[in-house]
């Protein structure tokens, strides 16, 4: 527990205390703090509520700044209701920094959501709040000698040497290096001659070392490196506690695929290590590869510490600990890794910060490079954005000089951007029931025949997105969604991709019952790695796709087997859009590169370019020169034309034009309100309710309600509104006025999505 806080952060809050608990409810309850030490703000407490027994946080009384979020109130109710009831105990864990309450208070009031529900977040691993526990060992008892009766087996023997006159060791070294059984050692503890040491767990990571020398950098990059580093000093002035520092900045590092921003963010991390400070990455989930974490490795000689979904209850709940007691050095992890308990974070790298899978479109809806902005303001903490094609959102804050702009204009090592060029499906598609053009089927029997590796991209799992029935019409579709069922051929079924809903595909058409009359529609990579086979027999090919790929493990087998040259051919969906670099990799192929710009996503465009460019740049990384082929019904398309001529920053600034001219983000503001409920006749009354009192006037629009594009997701129905608001415009407490004098029946839930990136 850092001690240096105790002073200051840790004020002794004595007879009644607010608990803040890990619950979505309005707001943290009064309690009595009862006998035995006095309790301060952030200390994790055991409590009662109703009949159960919970553990919440001591919240900081509304006049120490508390009541931002709205849960200064709702406490005082509490305590006119009930009688107090009284806390059951103190859990022996670092408390919850001034900080880290903070941040809990500007997030729930920003996304507008109870701050029980971020504590929640941040309390993600229950478990590690107990300590760990001591590991027992076993020593010798010195000048022990056999009692009468006492058989020395030669086992017995063996775990005596093991312990001749070494320190203690654990049970299961012993049991191993002895070649004999946990009795034994019981045995010999029972007959004196042993004796159990209770030894403190040994630290669960390795320190990485900054010491270790990074490659040589090329002129750009060492400076770009430079001002990272100076930022990251500036932050961490001797003993200056976090949040008493004047370090906060936000560097936009941005440089094309392949110019080395990963070996120039690890400079920044290195000089946050030598100034003794924990450092966090965020990458979105599926960019966490092993090649990133092998390459950490070489560079600091351990590796960091992991947070993502695939992580055991186990590794959680070493790793949650340890961040919390300052142990750990570096983590990197997904969204969520923004939550841990950081002691003493000196910096924070968003490496891909334009993914939108940054924005968690679930529970708490919020955006995690938005709200690590938020978290390195708030601890005067320098953060750097990474990004080969940075958001319009980040570019606009670097043109408006509030975010300082590093660039790496090429390649390392001499390699050049791949030649992009388009093909024009209009004139040269393929025949019906094929996916792939002449042209690029030339262009992948070249560049098989020269031994290199080529990749096509389609991003969309399965083998066809449709089937119907060819003598009616008849489409599959989920019964609770409305979406199409997928099918997925290689494990016979069709699937749900929005709520999971699985069926095997039924001999008659369940409308006219003809039998056999199902056609599949369109591609998915499993379609589309069929006709490659078909074509290139010899050709050693593999899929790489969310549902193909079953944990990291068997993500980083593929990988290696791409390292290793023993694929030729790889057909994948978007996680193989990311991180990879494979240098004998010189032709990527896109099936359907307009795929992304349907529908009305204010972002369509922008995320195309994006997930292309970041396609394109899989190809031509080393030696070898790359090839991207694109092939698309809309050659004229801004995004086309970008992506074929590198004019990134003509697209971003025909793209801001627009936005500007409808006074989109980043030009103004915008929110959703998703109503849902299982009846919809209920969920109808209640918007229309809402319309009625919909708030207005100059600054703000309120839009809607509309059925949602997915009008029905998991057995509810859905209806959106629509919020545009001025930039400067407060748009939370316009939505807060609205929301809170509504009072939907509990049948209907109320989503608030500040921000939208979804529009589903
Ligand atoms: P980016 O993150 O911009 O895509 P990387 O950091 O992955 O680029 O660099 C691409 C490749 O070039 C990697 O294999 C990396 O190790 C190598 N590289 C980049 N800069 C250097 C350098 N200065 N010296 C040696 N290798 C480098
Ligand atoms: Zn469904």
């Amino acid at each position: 527990m850092p001690s240096r806080h105790a002073g200051s952060d840790h004020a002794a809050i004595t007879d009644r205390v607010k608990v803040l608990l890990p619950l979505p409810l309005t707001g943290a309850f009064d309690y009595i703090a009862g006998a035995g030490r006095p309790l301060g703000a952030g200390d994790f407490v055991r409590v009662p509520l109703g009949r159960r027994q919970l553990v919440g946080v001591v919240w900081d009384p509304p006049e120490d700044g508390g009541g931002s979020a709205g849960e200064g109130d709702a406490g005082a109710k509490g305590a006119e209701t009930y009688a107090l009831k009284t806390v059951t105990g103190l859990i022996e864990a670092p408390p919850l920094l001034d900080l880290q309450r903070r941040f809990i208070r500007w997030v729930a009031a920003y996304t507008l959501t109870p701050p029980g529900a971020v504590l929640r977040m941040v309390m993600s691993v229950p478990d590690a709040l107990e300590p760990p526990k001591p590991v027992t060992a076993f020593a010798r008892e010195p000048g022990w000698d056999a009692p009468g009766g006492f058989r020395m087996t030669p086992a017995r023997k063996r775990v005596l040497a093991v312990l001749a006159d070494g320190p203690p060791r654990p049970m299961d070294e012993i049991v191993r290096e002895a070649g004999a059984g946990s009795s034994v050692v019981r045995g010999l503890q029972r007959a004196g001659a042993l004796r159990p040491v209770h030894l403190p767990p040994p630290p669960p990571f390795a320190a990485p070392d900054w010491r270790r020398a990074g490659p040589k950098l090329s002129p750009s990059q060492a400076e770009a490196a430079a001002g990272l580093r100076a930022a990251v000093e500036k932050a961490s002035g001797d003993g200056v506690d976090e949040g008493a520092k004047d370090g906060f900045s936000v560097s936009l590092l941005d440089g094309v695929t392949g110019s080395g921003k990963t070996e120039v963010y690890f400079e920044a991390i290195a000089k946050a290590l030598e100034m003794g400070q924990n450092v966090l990455v965020l990458l979105p989930e599926i960019a966490l590869s092993a090649q990133w974490l092998d390459r950490f490795e070489s560079r600091f000689g351990a590796p960091p510490a992991q947070w993502h979904s695939e992580l055991g209850a186990k590794a959680r709940r070493t790793t949650w600990r340890a961040v919390a007691e300052g142990k750990v050095e570096v983590v990197v992890g997904a969204r969520s890794a923004l939550f841990l308990p950081f002691p003493d974070l000196g910096l924070i790298v968003v490496d891909e910060e334009h993914d939108p899978s940054f924005k968690q479109e679930d529970g708490v809806l919020y955006n995690a490079r938005d709200m690590a902005v938020v978290r390195a303001s708030l601890g005067a903490i320098p953060i750097v954005l990474v990004s080969a094609t940075p958001s319009l959102e980040t570019v606009t804050n670097a043109k408006g000089g509030r975010y300082a702009h590093l660039h790496l204009p090429d390649r390392h090592g001499g390699a050049i951007m791949p030649e992009v060029s388009l093909i024009d499906m209009r004139a040269e598609g393929p025949a019906s029931g094929s996916w792939l053009s002449p042209t690029l089927k030339e262009a992948l029997a070249g560049t098989l025949a020269a031994g290199e590796q080529a990749m096509l991209f389609l991003n969309r799992r399965g083998y066809a997105p449709l089937t119907l029935c060819r003598t009616c019409g008849h489409r599959l579709e989920c019964p609770d969604c409305s979406a199409w069922l997928v099918e997925h051929r290689g494990i016979g079924r069709l699937a749900c991709h929005h709520c999971g809903h699985s069926v095997v595909l039924p001999r008659c058409c369940p409308s006219c019952e003809d039998e056999g009359a199902w056609a599949a529609c369109g591609p998915g990579v499993e379609r589309l790695a069929e006709e490659a086979q078909a074509l290139f027999p010899g050709a050693r090919q593999a899929i790489m796709a969310s549902d193909t790929l079953t944990g990291p493990e068997a993500a980083a087998r593929l990988v290696r087997k791409v390292e290793g040259h023993e694929i030729d051919l790889l057909i994948g969906t978007q996680v193989m859009a990311k991180g990879h670099h494979f240098p004998l990799l010189t032709l990527v192929g896109v099936i359907d590169a307009d795929l992304g710009l349907a529908g009305g996503d204010l972002r369509a465009s922008e995320r195309t370019y994006q997930l292309l460019a970041q396609v394109a740049g899989r190809a031509g990384r080393a030696e070898r020169p790359g090839r991207v082929l694109l092939q698309t019904y809309e050659p004229d398309h801004p995004v086309m034309r970008a992506l074929v001529s590198g004019g990134r920053d003509d697209f971003l600034d025909a793209e801001a034009e627009a936005r500007r001219a409808s006074a989109m983000p980043p030009f103004g503001r915008l929110a959703a309100v998703i109503l849902s409920a299982r009846d919809e006749a209920e969920v109808d009354r209640v918007a229309r309710e809402l319309s009625r009192r919909a708030p207005g006037g100059p600054e703000i629009t309120v839009l809607g309600p509309a059925p949602a594009p997915l009008a029905l997701l998991r057995g509810r129905h859905r209806r959106r509104f629509l919020i545009k608001a001025a930039k400067g415009f407060n748009i939370q407490g316009a939505l807060r006025a609205w929301l809170d004098a509504a009072t939907p029946p509990k049948s209907v839930r109320i989503q608030v999505d500040i921000d939208p990136y979804s529009f589903m």
